[in-house]
């Protein structure tokens, strides 16, 4: 059985130059004021990791660690809310 990849929108808040400029932050899918920060920094291929057009271990994983913060949050802070509306 195989699982389309869950790939949550993202802001990249910090502007061109700023040191955090590949930090992408992905907001709570129920719209309180919860945020995770996760750099896209995978070294050459840098924001690829959230365009998505270069997949590999690193990708995968970048998405694993956002979707399982996302996850987690959800869990806390949602319990009643389930599985976030596409
Ligand atoms: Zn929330």
């Amino acid at each position: 059985m195989s699982v389309a990849p869950v790939r949550p929108t993202c802001e990249f808040p910090f502007p061109t130059g700023h040191p955090l400029v590949r930090t992408a932050r992905f907001r709570c899918p129920h719209g309180c004021d919860w945020y995770r920060d996760e750099s896209t920094d995978l070294g050459p291929s840098g924001v690829t990791a959230v365009t998505g057009q270069e997949p590999g271990a690193r990708v995968a994983a970048f998405w694993a660690r956002v979707n399982g913060a996302i996850e987690e949050h959800v869990a806390e802070a949602h319990p009643e809310a389930g599985q976030p509306e596409q």
